[in-house]
């Protein structure tokens, strides 16, 4: 088991500590407007992170999520892993990429980092804790099975696992 990971609390109350730890890579200061990020050409305004048009004049900075990205640092650990997973690795795969669309749809800096897939096991890695929890729930509501979700009360970090 991880250290710094409880198991003798309730979900919602680790998630409730996960969730007021800041997000190490959000900035602490607000960024000057406009700013656009070199990688994924997002537009830094009215303090958010959004899908726009380049605006003449921004500076550049990299967005948190490309720099989790960079830095190989996920906030989202999902795993998948049962003989249902061996034998429904596209479906799963095919919904996790629709619930991350929807999620990064409304907030741009929700994505999946990386789908491992081993044949048994599907590893998610994602930018941030909410698209992860929202991949397990996705999945749990569609294929039934065992949810497991658990934050980290010390860091910005989930961990989900499901099974059937
Ligand atoms: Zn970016």
């Amino acid at each position: 088991m991880k250290k710094g990971f409880s198991h003798d609390r309730p979900a919602r109350y680790d998630r409730q500590l996960a969730e007021e730890h800041k997000d190490p890579y959000r900035p602490k200061a607000k960024l000057s407007e406009p700013t656009v990020c070199p990688q994924c050409a997002l537009v830094y305004h009215d303090g958010h992170w959004q899908t726009l048009p380049r605006p003449d004049g921004a500076q550049e900075s990299v967005c948190p999520a490309c720099r989790r990205i960079n830095d190989n640092f996920p906030a989202g650990y999902v795993t998948l892993e049962s003989d249902f997973v061996k034998q429904h690795r596209d479906e799963l795969v095919k919904l996790a990429r629709t619930t991350e669309q929807r999620e990064r749809d409304q907030h741009p800096l929700q994505r999946i980092m990386d789908i491992n897939d081993d044949g048994n096991k599907i590893d998610i890695t994602t930018t941030d804790i909410h698209v992860a929890r929202r991949i397990g729930e996705a999945i749990h509501s569609a294929y039934e099975g065992d949810l497991d979700i658990k934050y980290g009360p010390e860091d910005y970090v989930v961990r989900i696992s499901w099974s059937r």
